[in-house]
């Protein structure tokens, strides 16, 4: 089974206003003994599954490139060493623009981190300035400039869009700026506003617009045609890897033979997730899902500092998995995919058929249009990816 591992590093410099993540501001003196923790929290895991096997690495944040590469070194190397991580695996490590430069760039790379995601949400000085982003498109341009010079041939950048007042055209520049940087790998996300977030606060005092559903949904299918047009497949909801896709139209059917194949630039730690397989937290906060069962880890540092070093791996909001609802997850997840959730998969691994478990969903679905089934594949189809919360939910229990 290919599992990954996830690391989460909870620190940031400064928070964003629309952030509601598990990560804090002023704890940077923490991070030697944090990362001791994490060392100590592998011991835990090997001494508990001594067989245990990895096949992806991600460090997630917060912001992980506020570590340093010795640190990152140090983690990459246990994951090798206790979990088999292979030496060709993809180790991808979130940066943000204004925290990474050519050198420390180069020793990450050195330390076996091949992929680099950066945080770089809009090329436009006030909407940055709107997001609380330490950073400006200017230091955006050089981190991937400085990226590419330190040796890293995938890098994938985030984008935000459906800001408060940002209009489409405004949204389409900071598009057609990105593209000229030319990711191997694209993360679009419509803007949430995450209650008691300063954004949130502003937008509902009637200091800022509330963003506009219809626009955003504009926003996310012009930008889908432009990233087409310039050679990018979506290979889920809010992703796209440059590369074909296996299918000339990609939420069709695939031809015979083809179904399968995946573009080199494909987030592989992600697809893990979306296919549901299984994956091990580490850190504060940090889920595992494993053995039938999900848990989270202490979420303030200080507290997983204080569990690990205690020698017990305190799980919070433990919850045993039952089979109807991995399958209903599986669906979920796995309908965020252009690959959907496919019959002999999942025959495999719950030993029945998607037709019996989910006749009627699925004719439902399928007659307004929202869901593509041919008894091999069932997708979404591109009306359904726009409301696919609504068709994920009727598969949950
Ligand atoms: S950098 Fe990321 S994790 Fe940190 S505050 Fe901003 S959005 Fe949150």
């Amino acid at each position: 089974m290919r599992r990954a591992l996830y690391i989460h590093i909870p620190f940031c410099l400064r928070r964003c206003t629309y952030c509601d993540f598990n990560t804090y501001v002023g704890l940077l003196p923490l991070r030697a003994a944090y990362v001791e923790a994490l060392e100590r929290e592998a011991v835990l895991w090997a001494e508990r599954s001594p067989e245990l096997q990895v096949a992806t690495l991600y460090f997630g944040g917060g912001t992980p490139s506020l570590l340093s590469p010795d640190s990152v070194a140090r983690l990459v190397n246990v994951a090798r060493v206790r979990f088999a991580l292979p030496a060709d695996a993809e180790v991808t490590l979130e940066a943000n623009p204004g925290t990474v430069a050519e050198q420390q760039l180069r020793a990450l790379r050195q330390a076996g981190v091949n992929r680099l995601s950066l945080g770089v949400q809009s090329s436009h000085r006030e909407e940055l300035a709107l997001l609380g982003r330490i950073h400006s498109w200017a230091e955006a341009v050089s981190a991937v400039a400085a990226a590419r010079r330190a040796g890293f041939a995938n890098l994938s950048l985030d984008l935000i869009f459906g800001l408060p007042g940002q209009s489409l055209s405004r949204w389409m520049e900071t598009m057609e700026r990105v593209l000229e940087l030319e990711p191997e790998h694209l993360s679009l996300y419509a803007l949430k506003l995450e209650p008691d977030t300063p954004l949130a606060r502003r937008v509902a005092a009637g200091e800022l617009p509330a963003p506009d559903p219809d626009l955003a949904a504009d926003m996310y299918a012009r930008a889908g045609e432009l990233l087409q047009d310039a050679g990018f497949w979506q290979y889920e909801i809010s992703n796209w890897a440059r590369g074909r896709a296996p299918a000339p139209e990609i939420w069709a059917v695939p031809p015979a033979g083809q179904s399968e194949q995946i573009s080199a630039w494909v987030a592989q730690h992600n697809l893990i997730y979306w296919r549901n397989t299984s994956w091990l937290g580490w850190g504060a906060g940090a889920y595992s899902w494993f053995q039938g069962r999900r848990w989270s880890n202490p979420a303030h540092p200080r507290a997983y500092i204080a569990a690990v070093k205690s020698g017990e791996l305190q799980r919070v909001a433990e919850e045993c998995i039952p089979s109807a609802l991995e399958m209903g997850e599986t669906l979920m997840m796995g309908l965020r995919l252009a690959e959907g959730v496919t019959t002999h998969r999942f025959r495999a691994r719950f030993g029945l058929e998607l037709s019996t478990q989910y006749g009627d969903a699925l004719s439902h679905f399928v007659k307004l249009g929202l869901l593509s089934w041919d008894a091999e594949r069932l997708r979404l189809t591109r009306a359904g990816r726009l409301l696919g919360n609504q068709v994920f939910a009727a598969f949950l229990p």
